[in-house]
């Protein structure tokens, strides 16, 4: 089953209370396209990124499997930057800066061997990029998940209401769904936003783990793995994304028992994204390593 990513791919300067980093690899779709290449590997990239770009990250995708012809590369320009700086409790941040660059104008040009994906990951970039798309692809896939944050909420509310009507799955936090939703039950907001269009949402709560709300008010809850040293939780939640639909792409499933055991794969992809910074750690994790974490999750979360 084909899986097309699309997203930001971008310099990131990350502020925790324990260190900082200078400009490094980050983006959306860098975090999807690591955690989706560990578990499929019919994984393509659509993004954009300027001259400045690493350009070895890109080589680190090549090498797992990832067909970057969809990455554009734009001479003279500079790659998206944005700058976040955490809270001490490191479940919270401020955005301090976000540079869109290349974004700004972004055509997603998808190549024309990946236009009929099966399975589509509109990681967090504007809405009418991700809009356009849905209306570039050639069928209609089995499934479409769609990431998001506050910032384009703050923004473009119309233009993302639009996407979001589109879309089988959207997954954004808890805070973010409360913004959306303009209520502070996460039941009752899960409810608003389902009407809105996905059938499926998932409320991720970072160190809280993630609900899951499925039609006729289904519901599952994953918890978050319990880890003594949280680092850089920067990805967390596109790590979660790529885990997530990698699982089912591999599987070629969209039905909501597979959704939960996706759940819980986004959830042990994402605990390796934040016992480092950045994309570090997610660029060296072994399938072995995730399957001793999922074995770990089962153990957490079975009642006798
Ligand atoms: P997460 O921690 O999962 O929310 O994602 C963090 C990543 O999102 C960072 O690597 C940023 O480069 C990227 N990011 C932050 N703001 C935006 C934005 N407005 N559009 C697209 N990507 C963004």
């Amino acid at each position: 089953m084909s899986l097309l990513v699309i997203g930001s791919v971008a310099f990131d300067a990350i502020d925790t209370p324990f260190g900082s980093t200078g400009k490094i690899v980050g983006g959306a779709a860098s975090y999807i396209s690591l955690a989706t290449s560990l578990l499929h590997n019919q994984v393509g990239l659509v993004a954009v990124v300027g001259e400045d770009f690493d350009f070895d990250f890109v080589k680190t995708l090549n090498q797992r499997g990832v067909n970057t012809d969809g990455l554009q590369v734009k001479e003279g320009q500079k790659s998206f930057f944005w700058h976040g700086k955490y809270h001490l409790d490191m479940n919270s941040r401020d955005t301090i800066t976000t540079e869109l660059n290349v974004l700004g104008d972004f055509d997603p040009i998808i190549p024309q061997s990946q236009s009929a994906p099966d399975f589509v990951m509109l990681g967090n970039l504007s809405p009418q990029v991700q809009l356009t798309t849905i209306e570039r692809l050639a069928q209609k896939p089995k499934l479409v998940v769609m990431d998001t944050m506050n910032f384009w909420m703050d923004i473009a509310l119309d233009e993302l209401k639009t996407v979001i009507a589109k879309v089988d799955v959207l997954t954004i936090n808890d805070e973010e769904a409360r913004q959306l939703s303009g209520e502070y039950s996460l039941r009752k907001a899960a409810r608003i936003i389902q009407k809105m269009g996905p059938q499926t949402l998932i409320i991720k709560k970072g160190e809280h783990g993630a609900l899951l709300f499925g039609a006729e008010d289904q519901v599952f809850f994953c918890p978050a793995l319990p880890l003594e040293e949280v680092f850089d939780p920067t990805g967390a939640g596109d790590t979660f994304a790529g885990g997530f639909i990698g699982y089912l792409a591999s599987k070629g499933a969209t039905d909501f028992e597979s959704m939960k055991k996706a759940v819980v794969y986004g959830s042990a992809m994402a605990s390796f994204c934040v016992e480092k910074f950045g994309t570090e750690r997610l660029a060296s994790v072994t399938l072995d390593e995730l399957n001793a974490r999922l074995a770990q999750f089962e153990q957490m979360m079975h009642i006798a």
